[in-house]
């Protein structure tokens, strides 16, 4: 019998990639989100880019117990992703209690139903914002977790140990992974999902992607004096559908049964670090397009440089990313011209 998995937060950027994936390996999804963060833009792609007319979308507020029961009791569902949650780091600095009371609440309801229902399967969407500035690189799941910078980075390492204590309590009845997204980027091929940031966005390649189109003037580069090869910070970056695949292998491998341990971590990378500066000049080349940029001071609470070890992915989930830097920055460049009708 076919499975059926509930996304929450389905219709925003990564949400939106992981449907899609499940759907073309077979899951029935259930989609929900509150859609205070994106609109039903990405929903609609997901149906175009599967023939999908029929997958239930349902609006509710993941803060809402009595919602989350509702939709547990509604649809069959075997496993959840949760993604629902605020995002944006510097916002969570300056309205902590809404982040925590958000992300932690929202949380906490999937598993109190997930625990009710029993022998369930939670799938949470953790970051590698938990390793803080690591001692050394690239970071394995090993690596130890440093205290959050901002209270955005504390609901994920909450919410991480929030998974990993009602699991062990439960003995078996439920059963989590958490995976630790690196720097997710790109949009899916066909050009009909991807990053949709409200407002001037604060992550580096819809920052590019919007300038390279003319909606911003200038890209700021946040430091060019770290201890890196160029100067400018080092990351992962992971393209989305990659990562989307990756929630595939990782509820597969939760409902056959074969988890080693009933709480496992994953990275979510792709091993190969690259700065700041090679990306901008990375999407310059492969979309011969120029993006005006100049050298800003450090952004404060970045870190120098991380990225993963994805051994672990690698060789237990059998998971590995595939695709290149230049098809992931051709792939974003196609989404922005998408969204300005070129
Ligand atoms: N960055 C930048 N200009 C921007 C946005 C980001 O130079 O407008 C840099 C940022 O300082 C960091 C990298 O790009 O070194 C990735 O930042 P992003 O916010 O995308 O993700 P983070 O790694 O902070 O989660």
């Amino acid at each position: 019998m076919k499975k059926t998995v509930l996304v929450s937060g389905g219709a925003g950027f990564i949400g939106s990639h992981v449907t899609v994936e499940l759907i073309e390996a077979g899951y029935d999804v259930v989609v929900a989100d509150n859609f205070s963060n994106c609109d039903h833009t990405c929903f609609e792609g997901v149906k175009k880019i599967t023939g999908r007319e029929d997958i239930p979308l349902v609006e509710m507020d993941f803060c809402d117990a009595a919602a989350v029961k509702k939709i547990f009791r509604d649809y069959p569902i075997d496993a959840v992703i949760h993604f629902a949650a605020y995002k944006a780091v510097g916002e969570s600095v300056e309205k902590p209690l809404m982040y925590y009371k958000n992300n932690l609440l929202s949380f906490m309801n999937v598993l109190e139903a997930a625990q009710e229902k029993g022998n369930f399967n939670v799938l949470f969407s953790s970051s590698a914002t938990v390793y803080g500035e690591p001692d050394k690189v690239p970071v394995t799941e090993k690596t130890p977790r440093k205290p959050a910078i901002s209270p955005y980075g504390n609901t994920k390492t909450m919410c991480e140990d929030i998974l990993q204590d009602t699991v062990k309590a439960s003995h078996g009845s439920v059963k989590g992974i958490l995976l630790r997204y690196f720097n997710p980027i790109g949009a899916h091929p066909s050009a009909l999902i991807g990053e949709l940031p409200r407002g001037v966005p604060n992550n580096l390649v819809p920052f590019i992607t919007q300038t390279a189109i003319g909606k911003r003037e200038c890209l700021s580069i946040f430091g060019d004096d770290y201890p890196t090869p160029d100067g400018t910070g080092l990351r992962d970056f992971i393209d989305v559908v990659d990562l989307a695949k990756a929630h595939v292998f990782a509820v597969t491998r939760m409902l056959e049964g074969k988890m080693k341990k009933d709480c496992e971590i994953f990275n979510i990378g792709t091993g190969t670090p690259l700065s700041v500066m090679e990306l901008v000049k990375a999407f310059e080349k492969v979309n011969g397009v120029k993006v005006n940029y100049r050298i800003a001071p450090r952004r404060p609470g970045d870190i120098i440089a991380i990225w993963a070890d994805p051994t672990l992915a690698n060789e237990e989930m059998g998971w590995k990313a595939t695709r290149s830097i230049e098809e992931t920055l051709a792939a974003a460049w196609a989404w922005e011209k998408h969204l300005a009708g070129k």
